[in-house]
């Protein structure tokens, strides 16, 4: 039987590093195409979610049977903190558009892109698939955190009311070619890319905001992109799955600086502004449930994956979101 996957998003970072390995993976192999699968990868112009008929038009042009829903309005902390009201509102129509749209046209599954801002604010590290709705999220993103909660209720929804084969994906932080490395919008690896890349070429210090002691769980988008591919083929119930490294794989804001410097060979004046927030010291994610499911997974180890990702800047910069 022929599967077509529509990846919504799929210009973005996530969505291009499900390109890169289901075309560079061999044909057959548990994370490379199948003879009877077809991949559409569509970017915003291609349609825009926000609006359902170009949403319903897209699902009618393509008829997917099998759906990874990434599109979303996604935006560094200072956005965020500025239009919760608009990270709330357009998020929620993207994902009751792209739901809907796949229950009308009858798609066998939708796997929807959560993150890990769903977590409740105040609550027991470390997280797990069953604390989503165990309190507030953090007030910095309450409206994007919450649209994204929303399609946990909504899977189950339609999953009760429907029978519908809908669940979800909550990766921690990912980095990796195709990243927005836009300095105002960024998330901190390809800012602090960018930024090192500006030092080196201005003969200026580099300098990281804080103490560089912060620790975070940071999965490279080539990784996260098999571990769909996984949850696609071979995961069927409605609750979601954290997709992230270990516990024990944190890595501090410092060994993420020393690495772009190397990377970089960025020989100049490298330097901490502690007098700038660290924000939370850790926010660990156990992925337990993914590793009894999968069966063995190997991560990409996080120097290697970093030094991918500068090449990539360094070769696109042109082209670059910057
Ligand atoms: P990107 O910003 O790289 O990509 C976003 C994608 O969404 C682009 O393909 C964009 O299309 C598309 N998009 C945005 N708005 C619309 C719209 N109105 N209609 C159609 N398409 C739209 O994001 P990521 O790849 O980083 O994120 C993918 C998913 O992963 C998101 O759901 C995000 O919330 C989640 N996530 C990301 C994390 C991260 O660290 N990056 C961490 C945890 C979760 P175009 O570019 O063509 O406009």
């Amino acid at each position: 039987m022929s599967t077509v996957i529509l990846v919504t998003g799929g210009s973005g970072l996530v969505g291009q590093a499900i390109k890169h390995v289901i075309e560079n993976e061999p044909v057959g192999s548990r994370f490379g195409k199948k003879e009877n699968e077809t991949w559409i990868f569509a970017s915003s112009s291609e349609g825009d979610l926000r609006d359902p008929a170009q949403t319903r038009k897209l699902f009618d042009k393509y008829k997917p049977t099998h759906v990874i829903h990434l599109a979303a309005l996604v935006g560094g902390l200072f956005r965020n903190m500025k239009y919760k009201l608009t990270f709330f509102r357009e998020n929620m129509v993207i994902n009751d558009n792209v739901l809907h749209a796949a229950y009308e046209t009858k798609a066998q599954k939708v796997i929807s892109c959560l993150s890990t801002c769903v977590f409740p604010d105040k609550v027991e590290y470390p997280l797990d698939e069953n604390k989503i709705h165990l309190g507030l999220p953090h007030d910095s993103n309450f409206g994007y955190a919450h649209s994204k909660r929303m399609v946990d209720i909504q899977n189950h929804a339609y999953k009760e009311e429907f029978g519908c084969n809908f669940t979800s994906a909550i990766p921690t932080n990912v980095f990796g070619p195709y990243d927005n490395y836009d300095l105002e919008d960024a998330h901190v690896i390809p800012a602090l890319i960018h930024k090192c890349y500006l030092a080196k070429k201005n003969n200026t210090p580099f300098v990281v905001a804080g103490s560089g002691k912060p620790l975070r769980q940071f999965i490279y988008s080539r990784d996260l992109a098999k571990l769909f591919i996984w949850q696609l083929r071979e995961y069927d119930d409605v609750e979601p799955v954290i997709l992230s490294v270990g516990e024990d794989e944190e890595v501090s804001i410092k060994e993420v600086a020393d690495a772009i410097v190397e990377a970089m060979d960025f020989k100049g004046n490298y330097t901490f502004d502690t007098s700038r927030a660290d924000g939370q010291f850790r926010k660990p994610a156990s992925n337990k449930k993914l590793l009894s499911l999968i069966g063995g997974f190997e991560f990409t180890p996080f120097k290697p994956a970093l030094a991918e990702s500068v090449k990539w800047f360094l070769d696109n910069y042109d082209t670059a979101r910057t």
